[in-house]
């Protein structure tokens, strides 16, 4: 039996790991806007970058070649998990009563429970190279924190994460996850850096942010030679490691459909929602399919939706380069909703070119109304999303009630197992 004869009896389709990663940029008739010095405002040249990332790394960030080789090591690893299933969710579909056929490209099942992974062992993969043996980073949620010591521990690299306090205090699994692993990790902002002791003295109360937690990160790998910073969201090398989720999905569907009429992803940093889009995007550029593409961001911070378009820092203390992005300032802080990997005041440079081009279009959704797709989908799948992943399918949920007979892809950037606090507390009424 060949493979599609096999996946045309079930309804999860499989298919080999990608090779190499995809770079969409490469293929656009106007290139990103680069990424500017803090100080000079110049276009940033890589030996500015070299104190912060690895140099595999900054070159991916600058690169202009549409493929690039996965490193054996990397691809040994995500072959750990990957490919990830394509799933039919026919359930859904007959509890929204739609005719149009839903599938949806399930992250989850990765060893911490997001695609976050796909780009931490990567991320690891080129520091180790160079001789790193610590990388410092920020997480909201916890799902980038967990997923980067997990890749630390894959290539014996210490990981020390800044979590984001709203989420450290209130989701304690994924710091216990974190040590699991190897990793350290502290709220912030913290005493330990003068980013942070600064926003502390400022506010004192302070629910924290993800632009707070980037600065103390980045201050900390400036200043230790053997130390560098690790993003997990984003930049453009970031965008170009989530490439195998849409490489993959592009090949599952074409076993069943002759391609997507709409792609829906959550979009917090931009990078599950491009790694999977951009994949469609080569596919329209090349004539071969014509897919709509939606980025689903929280009504609390919507910068696709309410953002300006143009240069800003990652960060709040203003030590990251300047990104052309789609903000809503670096001093934005957002709500403590709970899906704190959608918290980010800006959004990834590449996909905020794409939306710029007219190729991807955003929708805000309604805290509620996440959570109530999300459970709706639990309840037919049995697959309880992550809540940020909520707002992809909310956003195609509605869409599915209102067309017909059209092929809908999800991005299920995540599972939600643990963030069921969360749940509770939609299912009690008691969500603001
Ligand atoms: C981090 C995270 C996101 C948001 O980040 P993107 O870069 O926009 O993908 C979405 N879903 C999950 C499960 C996450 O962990």
């Amino acid at each position: 039996m060949t493979l599609s004869d096999a996946a045309a009896h079930q309804d999860i389709t499989t298919v080999e790991v990608p090779t190499h990663w995809y770079n969409l940029a490469a293929e656009l008739d106007t290139p990103i806007p680069p990424h500017l010095h803090p100080g000079t405002k110049e276009p940033v040249q890589p030996e500015d970058l070299a104190p912060l990332f690895a140099s595999g790394l900054i070159a991916q960030e600058a690169s202009t070649e549409a493929y690039h080789e996965i490193p054996e090591p990397v691809r040994e690893i995500l072959s750990m998990w990957r490919p990830s299933p394509l799933i039919r969710a026919r359930r859904f579909e007959d509890a929204l009563g739609t005719t149009c056929r839903i599938y949806v490209k399930y992250e989850g099942v990765s060893p911490v429970g997001s695609h976050k992974t796909n780009s931490a062992v990567a991320q690891a993969y080129y520091n180790a190279v160079d001789g790193v043996k610590k990388l410092t980073t920020e997480t909201g949620a916890g799902q980038w924190g967990s997923a980067l010591s997990f890749a630390g521990a894959q290539f014996g690299i210490d990981v020390e994460v800044w979590q984001v306090r709203a989420s450290y205090d209130s989701k304690p699994y994924r710091g216990h996850l974190m040590r699991t692993y190897g990793g350290t990790v502290h709220p912030s902002p913290s005493e330990l850096t003068e980013a942070g002791r600064a926003m502390l003295a400022k506010d004192p109360g302070t629910t924290g942010s993800l632009g707070m937690a980037v600065s103390e990160a980045v201050e900390v790998a400036a200043q230790d030679p053997e130390a560098r910073y690790a993003l997990g969201s984003v930049l453009n090398h970031v965008v170009l490691h989530q490439s195998v989720i849409g490489l993959e999905a592009v090949e599952q569907l074409n076993l069943h459909e002759k391609g997507a009429d709409v792609v829906f992803g959550c979009a917090g940093g931009g990078s599950n929602l491009a790694g999977l889009a951009f994949p469609f995007l080569r596919e329209k550029i090349h004539g071969r399919q014509d897919p709509r593409i939606v980025a689903a961001e929280p009504v609390a911070c919507p910068s696709i939706t309410k953002g300006e378009y143009r240069y800003d820092h990652g960060d709040v203390a203003g030590l990251t380069p300047l990104l052309k992005m789609h903000t809503l300032g670096m001093d934005f802080v957002p709500d403590p909703i709970h899906a704190g990997g959608l918290r980010y005041h800006g959004m990834s440079p590449a996909l905020s070119h794409t939306v710029e081009l007219g190729l991807v279009e955003g929708v805000a959704i309604e805290q509620n109304d996440a959570f109530a797709a999300g459970v709706l989908f639990a309840r037919s799948q049995g697959i309880v999303p992550a809540p940020e992943s909520t707002h992809a399918i909310a956003a195609a949920a509605d869409y599915a009630r209102e067309h017909a007979d059209e092929v809908l892809v999800i991005g299920l950037s995540g599972h939600g197992q643990l963030d069921l606090p969360a749940y509770a507390e939609y299912l009690s009424g008691n969500l603001a």
